[in-house]
């Protein structure tokens, strides 16, 4: 291949070493992890039956094989690649509807200028799995979190402490395999020897602390970070399943003199280059907004949504003006948001109004059977209301 061939001149070449655990309450790991010599990649995958082990692994391995390593654009392109394949296997796969993944990737880049110049770091992120880098100056956290939390954060409706523990912490506003064309976040960085990159699932950060996580980061060679991070994590918690990648720049430009620039803010792009203003832009819009409008309504939403996250249930509702059966809850969010399994062959228009009402408010039920039930029933009251009508 021959971007791998020109890579053979780089500047910068890069250890890592990894870890992956499931924890001890889950019974499966969803996490995903991989990397080449050049590109480094975690997902977190979630959704029922086999999805989220599935999402996690379709992603990374897209990633890494569309991948092309010219630039910072190419990374992100190799991210939209990775929600193209798990969209694509989801609508293949009636078990995997509605599956979905977060992911984190960083890559050798071409630097500023150009191939045969100094190379530089590209990160990619959607979703709350995390990228820090640690050097002289301590932990920083490059990626930011597309989480209900974090925007609640970042409209000052809730502390950073608060966010840490806060129970709906794990509510997604963005990830892979939900939307057609995601945001992705992404930033190109400048490297520098002794440089440490920690990519990792939530499952680490939500049993440590940052202090503990730079203390452990920067113990030890490079390849004997990841497992003693997964095993700390596990050992105090283990709540989820866990999983560490850590990258150290081993050969490169030395560290300039002086402070870091701070890590800039994202740029957070649909495809085409489109850069999207605004970080909760493409939140599902109206209801995180309105979610940070107050505490209160905080408090209110998050039951709801709590609700959306434990029951992935069906309903009834409208699809284009068909009667439609859904998966997923109809104010639901990311994976647990509705998913089109059947319908188009009963108009809501030859309803009678009551049952229009409610069709279109949805109609909760408890299993597909129940669902497909009721819609005969709304059939025969239709067709004997048109024979009377
Ligand atoms: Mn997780």
């Amino acid at each position: 291949m021959g971007s791998r061939r020109s890579r053979q001149r780089r500047t910068l070449r890069l250890d890592a070493g990894s870890a992956t655990h499931v924890g001890r309450i889950r019974d499966v790991n969803q996490d995903e992890v991989g990397t080449t010599e050049e590109a480094f990649v975690v997902a977190d995958g979630m959704g029922g039956h086999r999805g989220g082990e599935v999402a996690s692994a379709v992603a990374v391995e897209a990633v890494l094989d569309s991948f092309t390593g010219a630039d910072r654009a190419s990374l992100v392109r190799a991210v939209r690649e990775a929600n193209r394949a798990v969209l694509e296997r989801a609508a293949g796969d009636r078990d995997l509807a509605g599956m979905g993944t977060t992911l984190c990737a960083m890559a050798i880049v071409d630097g500023p200028g150009g191939q045969g110049g100094v190379e530089a770091l590209a990160v990619a992120n959607i979703g709350d799995s995390r990228v820090y880098r640690h050097d002289a100056d301590g932990l920083v956290q490059i990626s930011e979190d597309h989480s209900l939390v974090a925007d609640l954060v970042r409209a000052d409706e809730l502390t950073p402490e608060e966010a840490a523990v806060h129970p709906q912490r794990n509510i997604l506003t963005r990830a892979l395999g939900i939307e057609a064309d995601p945001v992705i976040d992404s930033w190109e960085l400048q490297p520098a020897r002794g440089d440490r990159y920690l990519l990792c699932s939530d499952g680490l950060f939500n049993e440590l602390d940052d202090d503990r996580i730079a203390e452990l980061v920067a113990d030890g060679p490079v390849s004997e970070v990841a497992p003693r991070l997964v095993a700390e994590a596990v050992a105090v918690g283990g709540h989820d399943n866990v999983t560490v990648l850590v990258v150290e720049v081993v050969q490169g430009p030395e560290r300039p003199t002086g402070a870091r620039p701070p890590i800039g803010a994202a740029r957070p792009e649909r495809s085409g280059g489109q850069v999207v203003p605004g970080s909760a832009a493409e939140v599902p819009g109206a209801f995180l907004r309105t979610v940070a409008a107050s505490i209160a309504a905080v408090a209110a939403a998050v039951v709801l949504v709590a609700g959306v996250w434990s029951r992935q249930g069906w309903f009834i509702g409208s699809d284009e003006g068909d009667v439609a059966v859904f998966r997923g809850r109809p104010s639901g969010m990311l994976w647990f948001g509705p998913t089109f399994v059947e319908g188009g062959d009963l108009r809501v228009s030859l309803l009678d109004d009551s049952t229009r009402a409610a069709v279109e408010q949805t109609i909760d039920v408890g299993t597909l059977d129940e669902a497909r039930r009721l819609i005969e029933g709304f059939r025969a009251d239709a067709i004997a209301g048109k024979a009377t009508g």
